[in-house]
């Protein structure tokens, strides 16, 4: 059913459609004209207004000829630099990209399976439970598509994200992650004249900094402090300083703990400081969620469907946790549970970025295998 060539020919046609992060319009309305040629109406929420992208987040309905609860399948339109004219070279079953660009295929080869299902549905008549494609803008700059996501526009209630590398395993877990900023004021002065005077902010975080914890701090846990900035003249005492860093932890009270050490750990060094001047040294700590943890049991009616899906698609799927954030972080924060699929891409966001066909053709399979299991168990239930 999955039409191999016209497959290809659409990814290749996808990768050569420049779409940096807020410049995803063109390929944007070529998706548009392509779903409504169609016959599957297309719309575009307003999150462009908030994303800072030219368009926004593009929503495909296709109404399904079974009366049952909606599927929603996402990919981002979006890539990573360089990207500015895209060769696409193709070799021994494997797509690649000259080496002076990206490829795309994360996550242009999400949107081509996408593309894919929604023509062999169209061409066989296929009773499909009605289907939301989701095209998010700006998933590369902090998920903002689909953080500024029209909710309202979206019923289903299970969702797959098609955005990441192996398409034998199914991500059903990824971590919550924190970013912060940290600064310390000190008190400027001559560093020559009267020192004295003065209260050395960089002194002050650098006590602060090697009494943090980073690195791996348990199995599910991680820290990083990843940026430093502070003072403007060598010759005078620098009144401020900052770092800024992240967490991440698959348990949303570890991230709450490390919180806590963080603000103890600065308000110990700078309140015990010995010199003071009127309120000086002083600090203020941000912190920012970037998105939240979820976890989808391995043993859940969904998870189950899944491994049956692929196993009709000839995949014996494994589950997996990511360690970073996706679209479908902020789904299932909003109440959609939603996996991420594997789609063949590989190296992603770098000029040797590759996808072997055999594998995109895997994740087009096991896309509409998904599509029909869901079907006949909701139909068998209910
Ligand atoms: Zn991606």
């Amino acid at each position: 059913m999955i039409d191999i060539e016209r497959l290809l020919l659409e990814f290749k046609t996808l990768l050569t459609i420049e779409s940096p992060s807020k410049k995803e319009g063109k390929l944007a309305y070529y998706l548009a004209d392509l779903f409504e040629a169609l016959g599957f109406p297309s719309f575009f929420d307003k999150s462009g207004e908030n994303t800072g992208s030219e368009v926004g987040n593009l929503i495909v309905k296709i109404p399904g000829k079974l009366n049952i609860p909606p599927l929603m399948f996402c990919a981002h339109l979006d890539t990573v630099g360089p990207c500015e004219g895209v060769e696409v070279i193709e070799e021994d079953g494997v797509i690649r990209s000259s080496g002076k660009t990206i490829l795309g295929a994360d996550d242009k080869a999400g949107i081509a399976v996408l593309v894919e299902i929604a023509r062999v549905i169209k061409e066989n008549d296929i009773a499909s439970p009605p289907i939301e494609l989701v095209f998010t803008t700006c998933e590369e700059i902090g998920l903002l598509g689909a953080k500024y996501l029209d909710y309202r526009l979206i019923e289903s209630k299970l969702g797959f994200v098609l955005d990441s590398e192996n398409p034998h395993e199914v991500i059903n877990r990824a971590p919550s992650s924190y970013q912060f900023l940290l600064k310390v004021y000190g008190k400027s002065a001559h560093a020559g004249l009267e020192p004295e005077k003065g209260i050395n902010a960089i002194k002050l975080l650098a006590q602060v900094v090697v009494n943090l914890p980073t690195g791996r701090l348990d199995e599910e846990t991680t820290m990083n402090i990843g940026k430093i900035n502070g003072g403007a003249y060598v010759n005078v005492v620098p009144d401020l300083a900052f770092v800024e860093g992240e967490m991440r932890s698959h348990k949303e009270e570890k991230l709450q703990a490390l919180k806590e050490e963080i603000l103890k750990v600065t308000e110990e060094i700078i309140r015990n400081y010995p010199q003071k001047i009127g309120n000086l040294p002083d600090y203020k700590i941000e912190f920012n969620s970037v998105f939240q943890a979820f976890h989808i049991p391995e043993d859940s009616q969904e998870a189950k469907l899944l491994i049956e899906a692929g196993r009709r698609a000839g995949l014996e799927l494994t589950f997996r946790k990511k360690e970073g954030g996706s679209d479908a972080n902020v789904f299932n924060e909003r109440g959609i549970k939603t996996f991420i699929l594997g789609t063949g891409m590989q190296k992603v966001h770098t000029t040797e970025e590759f996808i072997k066909i055999s594998d995109l053709i895997a994740s087009a399979r096991l896309t509409l295998e998904i599509i029909r299991v869901y079907s006949e168990n909701f139909s068998r239930n209910n």
